[in-house]
């Protein structure tokens, strides 16, 4: 209950917000196939340490997109989702990804994206705008231009994005893969989480030094004694933290009195005392309710860089080859963003990374802090985890990348402290995009999964 840290809105007025308006639409909006199937890399080595720790669970596994058989017929069908009734629907039906998604020849579209490129605000298309000179250049120096132009972009991004030309990077179907419980725990999850915590969030100068986790000392303390800018960093990690924690409570597997699962899937729903382990004021030290709250704060955050971005969003086509289809979702798209942008009290931005010489370094201090940890993501010892671990960090970089790269701001208002903003032109990939919606999808299905734990524990 009560403000959000940092933030002028309170939980309240969030709750309704998303519950009644936002939740049905992004819901409904990630049942299609654009949404739907995200290119990954699962196969990356740790960078950080040696891979100590595959997960061995079958709950950690990702099903391949060209794997699926019929649910009735066979183990591979969709696993169920409370609360994801339509998401279970539709992930049942033997579907492969789509050509137009996999950049297979597209007149159409290819047609229209050239005229659209001259004509929308905002859009880049490299090839396209490099004109007379593209057809003269040697092929090595178009390759030269591309590193060049990779290198640029990469000082604008604030994590590590895959290669999709890489022969290990695979589409992965979303919905057949739903984020829930796996039973990843241990030493392998808490090295990832502690070094993203004690590594890579901030810290007030008196901590630096000192074996300093955030978790075992309470957070809030240490919180008063740093920027605006640092408290974000922390509070958007914790967040996401918060997020992944209710989603295995929420989709937990359960299983009979005798601990043997009730069939040979498993049956999926809510375990309210796991959620009560995990977010109780007095289960918790009275840490949990503030870590529930920094879900709405990386909520908030991202709901600010939907609606700063809308006009670029509004503009894209969403194209998988289905015509009917893709004009469902660009219609859908917009529709979705008018109730973003009419969020009465959105995250104000502009009051970070403000004054100068020293704002200018922080910033950057905050994207290679944020780089570092989207490297982790390829640390995590369980696929699944590793797949919605990646997704939303990727999505959540992309929201970063939005609000302070300067490229979306108001001409007059440029933020350009990054040296890239300043030649750049925004534009965003493919797995930028489906990562930035599905990650937003996630809060908000946490958001909504509290207030059915907030309703069971009211129950009982
Ligand atoms: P953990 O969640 O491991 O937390 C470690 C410590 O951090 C806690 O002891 C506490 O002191 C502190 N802490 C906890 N929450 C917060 C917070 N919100 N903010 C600040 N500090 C906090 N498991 C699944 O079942 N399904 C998944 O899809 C899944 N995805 C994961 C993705 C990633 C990237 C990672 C690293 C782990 C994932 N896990 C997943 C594992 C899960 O997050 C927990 O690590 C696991 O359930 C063990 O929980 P725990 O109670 O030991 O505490």
């Amino acid at each position: 209950k009560g403000v959000i840290d940092d933030c002028s809105c309170s939980v309240e007025t969030l709750d309704s917000f998303n519950n009644l308006r936002l939740y049905p639409r992004l819901n409904s909006l990630l049942q299609y196939d654009y949404f739907r199937y995200w290119k990954v890399n699962l196969n990356k080595e740790c960078p950080f340490w040696e891979d100590d720790s595959k997960c061995a669970i079958r709950y950690c596994s990702v099903k391949p997109c060209t794997d699926q058989e019929d649910p009735e017929n066979g183990s591979q069908g969709e696993e169920s989702n409370v609360g994801e009734s339509d998401a279970s629907n539709r992930a049942s039906s033997d579907k492969k990804v789509p050509e137009g998604i996999k950049g297979a020849p597209i007149d159409r579209s290819e047609k229209k994206q050239k005229e659209k490129s001259h004509m929308v605000p905002g859009h880049c298309d490299g090839e396209n705008d490099l004109g007379y000179l593209n057809t003269t250049l040697s092929k090595e120096s178009k390759v030269g231009f591309k590193r060049w132009a990779a290198h640029d972009d990469a000082q604008l991004n604030f994590c590590k994005i895959d290669d999709e030309s890489s022969e290990d990077s695979e589409y992965v179907d979303l919905l057949l893969n739903p984020e829930r419980y796996t039973g990843y725990a241990g030493p392998s999850a808490h090295r990832i989480w502690r070094t993203i915590y004690q590594e890579n969030c901030f810290k007030p100068s008196r901590a630096i030094g000192r074996y300093t986790d955030f978790s075992s000392i309470g957070a809030n303390d240490f919180l008063k004694e740093m920027c605006l800018e640092k408290r974000t960093f922390y509070r958007a990690i914790s967040g996401l933290h918060t997020s992944i924690n209710i989603h295995l409570s929420a989709n937990y597997l359960l299983s009979d009195q005798n601990g043997f699962e009730v069939s040979k899937d498993g049956q999926w729903g809510p375990n309210v005392q796991e959620f009560q382990a995990r977010f109780d004021p007095e289960l918790t030290g009275g840490e949990g309710p503030l870590r529930l709250k920094n879900l709405y704060f990386v909520y908030l955050l991202e709901l600010r860089a939907l609606a700063k971005a809308a006009p670029y969003l509004e503009s894209l086509e969403y194209y998988t080859g289905n015509e009917s289809e893709d004009n469902d979702v660009s219609k859908a798209v917009k529709d979705l963003l008018t109730v973003v942008k009419s969020f009465p009290e959105h995250f104000d931005e502009s009051s970070m990374f403000s004054g100068g010489q020293q704002a200018a370094k922080l910033k950057e201090e905050f994207r290679q802090h944020f780089w570092n940890v989207s490297r982790i993501m390829d640390c995590v010892g369980c696929d699944k985890c590793r797949l919605w671990g990646k997704l939303q960090v990727t999505g959540l970089g992309t929201a970063l990348k939005i609000l302070f790269s300067g490229n979306l701001d108001q001409p007059g208002n440029q933020n350009l402290d990054l040296p890239a903003a300043r030649h750049a032109k925004f534009q965003l990939s493919r797995i930028e995009i489906v990562a930035l919606i599905n990650a937003f999808g996630r809060l908000s299905s946490s958001i909504m999964a509290l207030e059915n734990f907030r309703q069971s524990i009211t129950k009982r």
